[in-house]
């Protein structure tokens, strides 16, 4: 049986712990909990036990279960997203941190102006150029944000990236401390509408590299919740 409470806490204690030990507040690092597969009863343990954030990868799979939610949670689109359910996503989610083309950006732009809504973005960054992955890459991410800046009903306030999966945790830090760099280099550019407060990195294998690291946002599916349902 999957604990799920005890796992939350578990976790909160040790995202407390590693900020100490690097002189961080942990005040500073908000633990996203990946709810993917999970059900709606998984995901209010998650809540009672001192969750705020929660991230879906798929509209259909987060409408359902926001529709059911009712405790006050901060939902993030994690997942890929399509340009076609850019509309459902601005409606539903507070923040998307899967954004990664113009495209998809004059979508949620457009979708936002509809609802009378300034749509909440992160950038996400494919570091290590893995075909497999979405993400920009580093080298366009510039381009992107110079064309987003000009999108009024969108605001880039984060960037996020899965980094690839290494055994030996040392292999992933240069990426998040990558990630770490860019959000001043972007943040002295003064763009219109955006303003890099939040790095979303990290995972359950490496959430404590990533903390080491500078990451404002954790996002941890499999220790909270056990393995991913089918
Ligand atoms: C599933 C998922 C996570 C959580 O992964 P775990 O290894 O289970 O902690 C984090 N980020 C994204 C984008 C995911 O899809």
């Amino acid at each position: 049986m999957v604990n799920i409470a005890d796992n939350c806490r578990r976790v909160l204690a040790s995202i407390a712990e590693v900020a100490a030990k690097c002189g961080r507040n942990p005040a500073d690092i908000k633990l996203l909990a990946a709810a993917k597969t999970q059900d709606v009863a998984a995901i209010e343990t998650a809540i009672t036990v001192g969750i705020k954030l929660v991230g879906e990868n798929y509209v259909q799979e987060a409408a359902a279960k926001i529709e059911q939610i009712s405790q006050p949670v901060s939902w993030h689109m994690i997942g890929h997203l399509q340009r076609n359910k850019a509309k459902a996503a601005a409606e539903l989610f507070d923040v998307i941190e899967s954004l990664d083309n113009l495209p998809l950006a004059r979508e949620l732009d457009k979708a936002g102006r509809k609802l009378g809504k300034v749509v909440k973005t992160f950038v996400e960054v494919n570091l290590a150029g893995e075909e497999s992955k979405t993400g920009i890459a580093a080298a366009a991410l510039f381009g992107l944000l110079n064309d987003v800046s000009k999108l009024e009903y969108l605001t880039v306030e984060g960037l996020m990236t899965i980094p690839p999966y290494r055994e030996n945790l040392e292999e992933v830090r240069p990426y998040f401390r990558r990630l770490h760099g860019l959000q001043s280099e972007i943040n002295a550019l003064e763009l219109p509408r955006v303003n890099i407060t939040e790095l979303s990195m990290g995972m359950t294998h490496d959430f404590t590299v990533a903390i080491e690291e500078g990451a404002t946002i954790v996002r941890v599916g499999t220790a909270l919740f056990g393995p991913r349902k089918a």
